[in-house]
């Protein structure tokens, strides 16, 4: 059996060092708060090269409470991708804003920065980019943009950890940068956790308010905040994987060119671009088949003993909690790339006999 991420593998080369530092924590009594949680905030924000990194409880979290920081709120449009997990547009309701959805260039899969100016409306007061699957969106062009129309950038970096676009990491170009740690995620702990970068001095002070029940210090609480923190065991679970986490992606990336040399010009699969220096952290390994072959080749595949998912089968726009009040709304690349998308296995574990057994049966069956 070859999944589509192997954890177990994953954490094996650093059990010994993550079983101290979880006994280590529990010894110390501090579980919510205290060093650890300091020390990770400290090292991830060197890591990153960012001014600022807060903690928080999820990814869906740093996206809702970046948004509410940077004062997004009811009556506001945030425009954004329809191709993405849906927390991203969950995010944007929670704070009472409306998602506007702009389609999605079939290279990248990311929002489409070209398509960004028809989208905009007085009402538009933030764009919400996804990183989706670890390919950095143009984020430079993206930050010419919202600097001329006076937009708000909230960047979700959810599954883009490590990823960079000339030099700079992904997250560290918006007003606020939105990270998961859900195990899966290219930097992932042994539960859930978020965290938000920002530059701004003031956008952090307001995000370490939001995520502590809005108290500044004991006994008082400036605001209504919401208790959002990172508990200090996967801190320090995570202070061990950030060490690792370069590594990690380079393996990712080597399983990436072990499919492209396997794959590559192959009639009826179109493999993933990395069109002008973005560098993609593989995330998902997201191949485009033909939507007649999508069913067939996964069976198939399954049959082998391969795991496949389908990211994403259906646009935001669709899902039954949205579609109500976006009927009528049709993007054609998103509409066709939910019908071919098909992800291969990738995780740093892979070896290359796997990637040629995955390679063999999907030539087979193509
Ligand atoms: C995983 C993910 C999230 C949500 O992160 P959680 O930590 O699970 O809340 C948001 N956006 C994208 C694109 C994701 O992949």
């Amino acid at each position: 059996m070859i999944p589509m991420v192997d954890l177990a593998a994953g954490h094996a080369a650093h059990q010994e060092a993550i079983e101290k530092a979880v006994s280590g924590v529990i010894r110390s009594g501090h579980f919510i708060g205290g060093p650890e949680v300091r020390a990770f905030e400290q090292e991830v924000a060197a890591f990153l090269g960012v001014p600022h990194a807060i903690s928080c409880a999820s990814g869906t979290d740093a996206l809702h409470l970046g948004l509410l920081a940077l004062g997004i709120g009811p009556g506001d449009e945030v425009i954004t991708t329809p191709f993405t997990f849906f927390a991203t547009i969950e995010a944007i309701v929670y704070v009472g804003a409306r998602p506007v959805f702009v389609d999605i260039d079939p290279a990248t899969l990311n929002l489409d920065v070209g398509q960004l100016a028809d989208a905009v409306t007085e009402r538009t007061r933030a764009v919400l980019p996804v990183h989706i699957f670890g390919q950095p969106v143009a984020m430079e062009e993206l930050m010419v943009f919202a600097d001329r129309h006076g937009l708000t950038v909230v960047e979700d970096c959810a599954q883009s950890f490590g990823a960079r676009r000339g030099g700079r990491y992904t997250g560290s170009f918006g007003d606020v940068g939105a990270f998961s740690f859900f195990p899966t995620k290219n930097l992932g702990a042994c539960g859930d956790g978020g965290l938000m970068v920002t530059g701004s001095a003031e956008v952090a002070d307001r995000l370490r308010l939001l995520c502590n029940h809005g108290s500044p210090e004991r006994n008082r609480h400036q605001r209504i905040g919401y208790n959002s923190r990172l508990d200090a065991i996967q801190a320090a679970i995570l202070r061990i994987k950030l060490r690792h986490v370069e590594a990690a992606n380079e393996a990712r990336r080597q399983v990436a060119r072990w499919y492209k040399a396997g794959l590559q010009g192959i009639a009826g699969i179109d493999l993933p671009q990395t069109p002008d220096g973005g560098d993609h952290v593989y995330h998902q390994y997201t191949v485009l088949v033909p939507e007649q072959t999508r069913q067939a080749l996964a069976e198939k595949l399954s049959q082998a003993g391969i795991s496949t998912a389908v990211h994403y089968a259906t646009p935001a726009y669709r899902q039954p909690a949205l579609a109500p009040d976006y009927q009528g709304l049709c993007l054609p690349v998103t509409e066709s790339v939910t019908r071919r998308c098909l992800s291969l296995p990738i995780y740093p574990e892979l070896r290359p006999e796997q990637v040629e057994t995955i390679v063999g049966t999907i030539l087979r069956s193509l």
